[in-house]
């Protein structure tokens, strides 16, 4: 069986764009009372004493948007110090990384996903949501703020809607050629936004890939990553462009990841929402973490069962209630 070692750690609910495939902005949300997230405490707890001795050593902090919890700095370099932990990232929309780039990365976080779904200003603020003020240029800062300052690997995440910003995937895809970025084409799930998914569907990743190959040519990258991604090359380019199918593509077979939503629910699948345990109710019932640490070992015997049950989005009109951002994406 496939090892699990990989936690996707939500961090928070909210975020500061209404992203129209993740947040929509008809749609009302409600949020976490403050008294409910995970403190960084007991989220620490959780780490050291169930998550850690069940072998788990890669994390990634996510939301929402992680960048509006004032303690991430602060999570970051404790979740370093930890000696088993291997590797830690971030996801995050990257409007306040021109402000907090610097800490994250004296925090001692190094890798970054930054999502990044067009290079003009116009589609990119239809995509986020239209607060009136354009908010490109300063994501746009805040990417190149992280490139300066170091981090390494700098990923964009793109998901790509039919007839919103597929038509960008060759100006996308050739940011790889000059710059040590990488750029990863997400297909669009249908995650709480039954409506524009209906609307709009998805554009396989094999038609971007050929779209890109067809302009430059396509080599296999040698990466092996923490994800499901499909990593390729430009021929000569710094970066690398890769593929998360997971409409096209079953890979519950080789899921290495659970996720931890910022109430404290572990998740043991995007796909599937059986399963769920309530972590930080019962470490505030007192509940031992040797009990805790039982439950979540035997949800991880369960996942591959979980993985493969009632994986039918898309196909018959079935979407999912929890938005990513209550996810954790
Ligand atoms: N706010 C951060 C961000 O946008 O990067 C982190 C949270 S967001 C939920 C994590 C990732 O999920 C983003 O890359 C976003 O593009 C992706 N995502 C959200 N909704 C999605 C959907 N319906 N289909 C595919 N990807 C989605
Ligand atoms: Fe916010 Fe990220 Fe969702 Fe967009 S994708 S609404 S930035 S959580």
């Amino acid at each position: 069986m496939n090892a699990i070692d990989y936690l996707r750690i939500s961090l928070i609910d909210k975020c500061n764009f209404r992203c129209q495939y993740c947040m929509p902005e008809d749609q009302e949300l409600t949020y976490l009372l403050e008294q409910d997230f995970l403190t960084k405490n007991e989220l620490l707890t959780l780490l050291k004493e169930v998550f850690i001795p069940l072998g788990f050593n890669k994390f990634r902090l996510t939301g929402g948007e992680p960048l509006l919890r004032p303690d991430l700095p602060e999570i970051v370099a404790e979740i370093i110090s930890l000696k088993a932990t291997q590797d830690l990232s971030l996801t995050t929309n990257g409007f306040l990384l021109t402000q907090k780039a610097e800490s994250l990365f004296k925090a001692g976080l190094k890798r970054i996903n930054i999502s990044l779904d067009s290079l003009n200003g116009q589609t990119f603020e239809q995509i986020i949501g239209n607060h009136g003020k354009s908010r490109w240029e300063k994501t746009w800062a805040g990417i190149l703020k992280a490139y300066e300052v170091g981090f390494n690997p700098l990923k964009l995440n793109v998901v790509v809607i039919p007839g919103v910003n597929d038509h960008e995937v060759l100006d996308l895809a050739q940011l790889t050629i000059d710059k040590n970025w990488h750029i990863r084409f997400i297909e669009f799930m249908p995650i709480g936004n039954g409506q524009l998914f209906q609307e709009k569907a998805w554009v396989p990743s094999a038609d971007i890939r050929q779209k890109i190959k067809d302009k430059w040519g396509l080599e296999e990258a040698n990466v092996k990553g923490n994800g499901p991604a499909d990593v390729f090359s430009i021929p000569g380019a710094k970066g690398t462009v890769g593929f998360i199918s997971q409409m096209s593509e079953c890979f519950c077979d080789r899921c290495n990841r659970v996720r931890l939503s910022a109430d404290g629910w572990l998740r043991p699948c995007l796909l599937n929402e059986t399963g769920q345990i309530d972590l930080k109710t019962a470490l505030r019932n007192g509940v031992k973490s040797e009990l805790l640490q039982k439950n979540v070992a035997d949800l991880l015997l369960l996942k591959p069962d979980i993985n493969f049950k009632e994986r039918n989005m898309g196909s018959n009109g079935h979407s999912y209630d929890r938005t990513m951002s209550q996810i954790g994406g």
